[in-house]
């Protein structure tokens, strides 16, 4: 048995194909080269979701037909070839979240997706999938004049690198091989027997595969291309540091207003302005389902390291600018916490707070509702100076609205404040 696989009892039923699958891909994992640190085995719902402890890597359990989405996020945020994000998932959970599927090779996401096709949905007592084929169908007297998706062509059509289909249980670990030796997104499509909720024995299995009429013409093992693509951190912009900082230590900040007030943009801002400062930063957002209406909050992150957690319990800094803002923020505000706050927010209990310090500033007079949340950011820099104002006003130079933002960061200087401590 592979080094890669635990010795822990397949779980599966006696018989079911799936357990073969798990011992080729042990197998193909091993011979590319891979330790068991190298693999990321992100699985779905269903009986091919039992694979988690049957693996000695790193692996993560997804919702129902999503797991292609969780992978391709632990796949972007490695960014690093010499890690492998393998993703398992039964026809069931590729019919569900089949968009998931397409969009992971649409962008060539560096990953593989093993898809145990048995025909059926196992764990809920074997009703036909998306990818149940028509012999198979015939036979359960449903749904016969609805082809089913031939998920290996429309991987290869959405951008896959890799796309192939095996149905003799002979070459899977070759095929599998092959897949994980992809750079880019690889896709091997895997005849599972359902010993449970199809046929006990293999060839009656097979047979209703080989003689499926979309599997006549050229669903037998192929690799239909192998392209190398561009991953998606690779097209994306970068930034160099261009500024400098005098952040020492994990800085938190909470921008806090109302819809439409351009705080989310003006935290994207900040952010930015963070990296070409020499920072990592991270910036997250929330606001009301119902866009456009209600609150709009935002996070930013900066430290010298890397910032694997983007929690933020203590905030450092909060900036309030409107009522909605300071509803949702209020009790976010810690001891520590230095909060600048719009005047029109005075006398409403954030005096009491207890907090290290308050100021109001006239940011909607000077910057209208639009801009006071990037105009209470640029008084904050300017003020503290623990990112260089420049850096700020450079971004803001690239944004399609940059005329707009200059003028917000500059006009920064003419508000007034009224120190409250
Ligand atoms: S129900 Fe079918 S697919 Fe699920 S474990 Fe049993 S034989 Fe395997």
């Amino acid at each position: 048995m592979s080094d890669i696989l635990t010795d822990v009892k397949m779980p599966f039923c006696q018989g079911c194909g799936h357990g073969i699958i798990v011992k080729s891909l042990g197998n193909a994992i091993e011979q590319c080269g891979y330790s068991e640190k190298d693999i990321i085995i992100v699985s779905d719902i269903g009986c091919s979701g039992l694979v988690d402890p049957l693996f000695n890597t790193h692996s993560l359990h997804g919702l129902h037909g999503r797991a292609p989405a969780l992978g391709v996020g632990v796949s972007l945020g490695l960014d690093n070839t010499s890690k492998k994000v393998i993703v398992i998932q039964g026809d069931g959970g590729v019919t569900i979240g089949l968009q998931h599927v397409l969009e992971s090779a649409r962008r060539n996401i560096n990953m593989t997706l093993v898809v145990m096709n048995n025909l059926l949905y196992g764990m809920t007592g074997g009703q036909i999938s998306g990818l149940s084929t028509q012999k198979f169908k015939e036979q359960r007297q449903f749904e016969v004049d609805v082809p089913p998706f031939d998920i290996i062509k429309l991987a290869h059509l959405s951008g896959a690198a890799f796309s192939a289909r095996a149905t003799s249980i002979k070459t899977f670990t070759d095929v599998l091989t092959d897949a994980l030796r992809t750079d880019g997104f690889s896709i091997v499509e895997l005849s599972s027997l359902c010993t449970s909720y199809a046929y006990k024995k293999l060839n009656d299995f097979q047979e209703v595969i080989e003689e499926a009429e979309i599997l006549k013409n050229d669903r037998f093992p192929v690799t239909l291309s192998k392209k190398t693509g561009k991953s998606l951190f690779e097209s994306l912009k970068s930034y160099s540091k261009e500024f400098t900082n005098n952040v020492n230590q994990r800085l938190g900040v909470i921008i806090s207003g109302s819809a439409g007030g351009g705080v989310q943009s003006a935290a994207t801002l900040l952010a930015s302005a963070g990296i070409v400062c020499g920072l990592h930063s991270t910036m997250k957002g929330e606001y009301p389902v119902t866009v456009g209406t209600g609150f709009s909050i935002a996070e930013v992150i900066f430290s010298k390291t890397k910032i694997n957690y983007t929690g933020l319990e203590n905030p450092d800094i909060v900036i309030l600018v409107s009522e909605d803002g300071l509803k949702v923020a209020k009790n976010r505000i810690k001891n520590n916490s230095q909060v600048i706050a719009d005047i029109s927010l005075m006398n409403n209990g954030l005096e009491n707070l207890d907090k290290r310090s308050l100021v109001y500033g006239n940011f909607i007079q000077v910057a209208s509702k639009k801009g006071a949340a990037l105009c209470a950011i640029a008084y904050w820099l300017n003020s503290g100076g623990l990112l260089d104002l420049n850096a700020l006003k450079s971004i803001s130079n690239s944004h399609r609205l940059s005329a707009e933002l200059l003028k917000t960061i500059d006009d920064s200087g003419k508000v007034t404040i009224n120190n409250f401590n």
